[in-house]
């Protein structure tokens, strides 16, 4: 069986030769993040197809995940060796290019000296320097003081996690991004910085617009969107635990719950979960992890998320493939000694039009359980069906089948779930003994093994799955 827990990998300079994407791909990736916070439209295009070169060379369907970098606020040019910010001295930041402060940095957002207040806290460099707002001018200056100093380089990010700003978090940028991500069809869209649930449907308003069918994952990396997660989740289709800028923008010592309550929700509402930044983060030099790290990952499958993720670890790493097959080792141990990940029931809802598919996926895991199936085979067209098998965590494997060509890498991304490209519709007893011949031809399954069909009868395309069916493969 492989793994069930999914990997995402970002790609960059580490990743640009296609025998590494090929090596990546047999050693567990299965979903590429293209980071749009680096590198240009062209290099972004370059990648995405030698990626599905690859992809079609190995018969496989690695989903493509873009990430827009979102309202990210950044410095300006700071001396070459930096500058020092010493403890309880004055610093300003200034949107003005021109002025005549000694200890100052240039920032671009004209919103912020009219949206921060005295007492606010502001961030830089991940949180590595503190400061303290002491006043603003309401125009172009904010004067503040240093709480925690060190050297301050070059366009290193700025947090203001207790401001209420007013700027969107869809800036003309991603807005642009977002068009070239489209065109090249990609499966996910990452959005950063979200902070609310009218933000997403903001940006599905955009995607529809383009006539897009790209998905969105919601990072959730700002308080606000802890706050309001029950409603990003109910509009987004999938959410990133961003624990970079999160274990800035809250204090450091809550993102591990935050992280369980995000894991445990997003499960319960079928919706696919990814933990990022830092799982892996020493082997960027190192051959081996550190143990904290291990332990980081083995949490992660251990509370079930769908997928685990690395960033620079891949991307500009010096190990690329080895951090995979070292990820993918911890990922089989857990998975095979660790059964409190599977089966989690989430009663279906009555009054929901989804109540009888949802019942029927309900019982499939039940009854994949009790009679110990080898596996849950499913004909999909929207994913509905994949998403609230996958989201109950059985342990038998579930495979899809679906003639929607970019449903198979979309749904990479989603727990346990394999997929297949499948276009006969001849008859429902057909279909399902056919895909028990393919499936049994390629040794995903062998003679004796029980198995659960479910279908909608009548077959149609988009029919709602209303049927299950318990047999042995002959
Ligand atoms: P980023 O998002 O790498 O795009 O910043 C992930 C995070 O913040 O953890
Ligand atoms: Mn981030």
């Amino acid at each position: 069986m492989s793994k069930r827990t999914k990997i995402v990998a970002t790609i960059g300079p580490s990743t640009s030769s296609p025998d590494i994407l090929k090596s990546m791909i047999n050693e567990g990736v299965n979903v590429f993040r293209v980071n749009f916070s680096h590198g240009s439209h062209s290099d972004h295009i370059k990648a995405i197809a030698e990626i599905r070169k690859v992809d079609n060379e190995l018969g496989t369907h690695s989903a493509i995940l873009a990430d827009l970098q979102g309202p990210k606020i950044r410095i300006g040019e700071m001396p070459d060796d930096g500058l020092l910010l010493e403890n309880n001295a004055e610093f300003y930041l200034t949107t003005l290019a021109e002025h005549s402060y000694k200890n100052a940095a240039q920032i671009f957002i004209d919103r912020i000296p009219k949206d921060v207040k005295p007492g606010e806290k502001v961030l830089l460099d991940d949180g590595k320097i503190h400061l303290e707002v002491l006043e603003t001018n309401l125009i172009d200056t904010v004067k503040t003081k240093v709480i925690a100093g060190g050297v301050l380089f070059s366009k290193k990010g700025l947090n203001l996690p207790e401001t209420n700003i007013s700027i969107s978090s869809l800036t003309n940028k991603d807005r642009e991004d977002l068009i070239v991500a489209l065109e090249q069809k990609v499966d996910w869209i990452g959005f950063s910085f979200v902070r609310s649930a009218r933000e997403v449907i903001e940006l599905r308003h955009l995607i529809n617009g383009h006539k897009g069918a790209a998905k969105i994952i919601a990072k959730i990396e700002k308080p606000e969107a802890v706050n309001d997660l029950k409603g990003i989740l109910s509009e987004t289709d999938a959410v990133m635990v961003a624990r970079g800028d999160l274990g800035v923008e809250i204090p450091l010592e809550m993102v591990p719950l935050v992280q369980k309550r995000i894991v445990n929700l997003a499960k319960h509402m079928a919706k696919p979960v990814i933990i990022a930044t830092q799982m892996m983060e020493s082997m960027m030099e190192n051959i081996t992890p550190n143990r904290a790290e291990v332990n980081d990952v083995a949490n992660a499958v251990m509370d079930g998320a769908d997928a685990v993720m690395l960033s620079g670890e891949t991307s500009v790493g010096k190990h690329p493939v080895d951090v995979i097959k070292i990820m993918s080792r911890i990922i089989n141990e857990v998975e095979s000694q660790y059964d409190n990940i599977y089966v989690k029931e989430t009663l279906p809802e009555k009054n929901n039009d989804r109540f009888i598919t949802d019942s029927i996926c309900f019982n499939v895991c039940r009854l994949a359980q009790r009679v110990e199936a080898k596996a849950i085979i499913t004909m999909t067209h929207s994913g509905y069906t994949a998403y609230k098998i996958s989201s109950q965590r059985p342990k038998s494997e579930i495979f899809v089948f679906s003639s929607n060509k970019k449903l198979l890498s979309t749904l990479s991304l989603v727990w346990g779930v394999s997929t297949f490209y499948y276009d006969k519709t001849i008859s429902t007893d057909h279909t399902i003994a056919d895909i028990m011949h393919l499936l049994k031809e390629d040794e995903y399954v062998e003679s004796g093994d029980l198995i659960i069909n479910t279908a909608s009868i009548p077959l149609g395309e988009n029919g709602k799955t209303n049927m299950l069916k318990l047999s042995y493969i002959e």
